[in-house]
Formats: structure tokens, C-alpha cells, sequence
């Protein structure tokens, strides 16, 4: 969908900080972190969310969710919250189907997603090099 942030940045027409792609999904850093290490995969094509995704690609993307949060886990060594929200009031406001990666630290105080953190474009660069290296 051309007016769609998330196809956009898929297609690559928007800057994102990639750190997995395959023929399904791509998974970027969030551009306003919860914590160093958030990071969203979207698979390739669109759908609004959980609701509206084929069951295939659904199957495909929970599996490639796996592999890249343990990349996430190893490079960040953190546990992880892993949260998707489905529709303006449950806090979704991008609407192409994503999964959260949130890499947690005992009193973070993220909950309910406030506490943002600061990070320059370097930190970021950092943690795309991090996590596609991870195993
Ligand atoms: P949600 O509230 O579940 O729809 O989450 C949308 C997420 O997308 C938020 O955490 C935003 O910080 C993130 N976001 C918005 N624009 C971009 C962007 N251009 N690149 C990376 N992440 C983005
Ligand atoms: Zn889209």
C-alpha cells in the first residue's frame, strides 16, 4: 500500500534501521525506543493486523519472530517483552501488522510502553550491527 509508513519502509523508500530481511518479513529498530534493542518485524505483505493476515504468512512470521528476537536476546542479553497491538484503542497506531521486541531490565518501569528512551543515529547503527551478527 503506497500510503502505508510500514510498506514504505519495506520497499526501502523510508530510512529504517533493518536488522533482518528475508522474502517474508523485515525487521527493524523502533525509531522511539522502549529500550536499546526494540525492534519490530512486519512481514512483507500488508495486512492491518492479526485479523487480517492469511494464515500461511501468519505461520511464517511467528517463526521468523523466533529467530530474530534470539538475535535480539543474544546481542542485547536481556529477557524480552514481546507485545503486538491490534487497533487504535489496544494502542495500535501504525497500521501494518507488527510485532514488538522489547528487551527488558528489572524496575525498566516500561509496562504499559511509556518511558522512551533517547538514542542518536551512532547507538542505533550500533545495535543494527549487533543484532544481525547475533546468532
Ligand atoms: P504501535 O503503537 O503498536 O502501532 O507501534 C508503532 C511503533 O512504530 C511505535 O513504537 C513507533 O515508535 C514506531 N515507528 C513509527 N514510525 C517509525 C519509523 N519510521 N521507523 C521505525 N519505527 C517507527
Ligand atoms: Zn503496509
Amino acid at each position: 500500500m503506497s500510503d502505508c509508513l510500514f510498506c514504505n519502509i519495506i520497499k526501502g523508500q523510508i530510512e529504517s534501521f533493518k536488522v533482518f530481511e528475508d522474502d517474508d518479513a523485515v525487521a527493524f529498530l523502533d525509531i522511539n525506543p522502549a529500550a536499546p534493542g526494540h525492534t519490530l518485524i512486519v512481514p512483507k505483505v500488508h495486512a492491518v493486523n492479526l485479523f487480517d493476515i492469511d494464515e500461511i504468512s501468519l505461520r511464517r512470521l511467528a517463526s521468523t519472530l523466533k529467530h530474530v528476537a534470539q538475535k535480539v536476546r543474544t546481542a542485547t542479553k536481556k529477557d524480552l517483552m514481546i507485545i503486538q497491538n491490534n487497533g487504535k484503542d489496544a494502542g495500535q497506531v501504525v497500521d501494518h501488522l507488527h510485532f514488538h521486541i522489547i528487551p527488558r531490565t528489572q524496575g525498566d518501569g516500561i509496562g504499559l510502553m511509556r518511558g522512551r528512551i533517547e538514542i542518536t543515529k551512532e547507538e542505533m547503527s550500533e545495535m543494527v550491527e549487533k543484532i544481525k551478527s547475533a546468532k
